[in-house]
């Protein structure tokens, strides 16, 4: 309602119309929007927050939302592959609708948009839709969805605008597709190559796989997740291998071509030689960079990093009075939308709630890939800590095979692998990795206990769940 009153008077009247507000963010994703409603509803604060898509941002549009839901998927079929060492007979090979799939998780991220606009009026959050551009420090232009432009000015003002994805400056880029592009796919690829060994990179290709689309991953290290700690690159390098998808490391694409029918034509170099590979599906997940284009933050002087992500403090200030960044497009290292969430609401106490020392502590956040399987990691990885302490720190790890895998062949079992990274004579724990089935639901409460400084005896007090796999990491010597 606010929406069509906004779009009729604008039409009505075509001069800007001008608006004020306490609190304006710009941005209608996790951050944003956590922000925003926590300022009005709990303080009060006169809050506008401006969107130029879908409500929730890349999380719920062309992110976690519908990533998971895909993974949870092929979470299925995969264990429909297991059922039949458990004794079921499934009778032919299991079909898949992708078509019928994407359009089911459309309808659901479409509810939820539905639900995150009602969340904003309940909160009394004015919705403008549009695009928005800094005049100057105190105003924002935004260029509604009809074309005309309306002024705001505010008090406050919060970049919460996040990121896209990128591509390389290679030849025929644009027959390529980003994670964007992966949940627009109307029909499942026959055969993709993927770029990039990250998070992404190894979350869609461990989703196509498991679906049943002939997975190439082009890498251009030796690993995948070579920022994690080496058990968790090692054994998730290895675990890919042993299902079969097909890593190409030291690879790098450099040309593709439109061969017609919807597929395309590869040109990679590996190991100083050229060759080609035919796909119908070219997948780029090569890191993402802050979506500040629009903002014009030039004029502004913003400082931001050679990354182009905006410059904070801990408190998420920027170096411009009145102008607060958070989420992916801040300078903080963590595009993870709780992360984004907390910054949130802290920074709402804190200007609205006279909190004057809220802010996210950015040690010990938590983080999961939903690879196959999945796996998660807290605080510091072994060099990382090995090159703060030295040898003050201790560590315990263990591989094994968990016990969903006792009906299956040898060549059917997964791999589970845990290390924990003390420090000190108490031994503090400093760094958590866990790889197998089970991990990303596990990790929260062991991040609870490391976030309140837990120590190796702590873990060793607390009795073990019997069986699971989670009790190996209260036993380990
Ligand atoms: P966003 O959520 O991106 O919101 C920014 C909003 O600002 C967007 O809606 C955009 O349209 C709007 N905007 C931009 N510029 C303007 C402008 N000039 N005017 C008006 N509006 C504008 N994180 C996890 O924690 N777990 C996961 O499992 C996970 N999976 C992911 C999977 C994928 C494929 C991707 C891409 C990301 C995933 N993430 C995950 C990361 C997570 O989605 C982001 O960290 C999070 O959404 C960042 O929130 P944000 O508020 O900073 O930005
Ligand atoms: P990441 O930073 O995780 O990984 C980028 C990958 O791309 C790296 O493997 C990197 O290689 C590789 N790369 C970078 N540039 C090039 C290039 N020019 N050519 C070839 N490879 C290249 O970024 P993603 O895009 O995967 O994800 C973005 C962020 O989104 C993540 O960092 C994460 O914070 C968030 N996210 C979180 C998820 C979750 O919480 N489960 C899921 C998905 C995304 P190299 O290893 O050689 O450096």
């Amino acid at each position: 309602t606010t929406l069509s009153r906004q779009f009729s008077s604008n039409r009505a009247v075509m001069a800007p119309i001008q608006k004020e507000c306490e609190f304006l963010v710009l941005g209608g994703g996790s951050g944003g929007l956590s922000c925003a409603r926590r300022a009005s509803r709990m303080y009060g604060a006169k809050t506008i927050a401006i969107e130029s898509h879908r409500l929730g941002g890349t999380c719920v549009n062309v992110g976690c939302v519908p990533k998971k839901v895909t993974w949870n998927t092929a979470a299925l079929r995969e264990a429909m592959e297991d059922a039949k060492a458990y004794g079921f007979t499934i009778p032919g090979e299991p079909t898949f609708d992708w078509s019928l799939f994407k359009q089911k998780r459309d309808a659901y991220v479409k509810r939820l948009n539905g639900i995150y606009a009602k969340n904003l009026d309940k909160d009394k959050v004015e919705l403008v839709r549009g695009r928005a551009t800094f005049v100057n420090p105190k105003e924002v232009e935004v260029t509604l969805e009809d074309g005309s432009k309306q002024s705001i000015k505010a008090k406050k003002i919060l970049i919460a605008v996040g990121g896209t994805p990128t591509l390389p400056p290679i030849p025929g880029k644009e027959l390529a597709i980003t994670s964007d592009g992966f949940f627009e796919l109307e029909k499942q690829p026959k055969k993709v190559g993927t770029v990039g060994g990250g998070y992404i990179g190894v979350e869609m290709s461990g989703m196509f796989h498991a679906l049943g689309t002939e997975t190439h991953m082009f890498i251009r290290g030796p690993k995948i997740l070579r920022h994690f700690d080496p058990m968790i690159q090692d054994t998730v390098t290895k675990e890919y291998n042993r299902r079969g998808i097909k890593i190409h490391n030291g690879s790098q694409i450099t040309k593709i071509e439109d061969i017609g029918d919807g597929w395309k034509k590869i040109t990679y170099k590996k190991g100083g030689s050229e060759h080609t590979m035919e796909v119908d599906c070219v997948l780029y997940a090569i890191g993402r960079k802050p979506e500040l284009n629009d903002l014009q933050v030039d004029k502004l002087g913003l400082n931001l990093d050679d990354q182009q992500h905006v410059v904070v403090d801990e408190y998420q200030n920027t170096n411009i009075e009145g102008i607060y960044a958070l989420g992916d497009a801040c300078d903080k290292g963590f595009e993870l939308t709780p992360v984004a969430i907390a910054a949130g609401r802290r920074l709402a106490d804190r200007l609205f709630g006279g909190k004057n020392d809220s802010h996210l502590e950015y040690a010990n956040i938590p983080s999961v890939v939903f690879a196959h399987p999945e796996l998660g990691t807290i605080g510091m990885t072994e060099p990382a800590a090995r090159e703060k302490y030295g040898d003050s720190i201790k560590v315990y790890k263990t591989e094994f095979t968990a016990m969903y895998y006792a009906m299956m062949e040898p060549e059917e079992k997964g791999q589970t692998a845990y290390k924990l990274i003390c420090e000190g004579p108490n031994e503090r724990v400093i760094g958590l990795h866990i790889l197998g089935t089970g991990s990303s639901e596990m990790l929260q409460g062991f991040g609870v206990a490391i976030k309140m400084g837990a120590t190796k005896a702590d873990f060793d007090r607390c009795v073990a769940i019997h069986p699971t796999s989670a009790e190996e990491l209260v036993t380990l010597k």
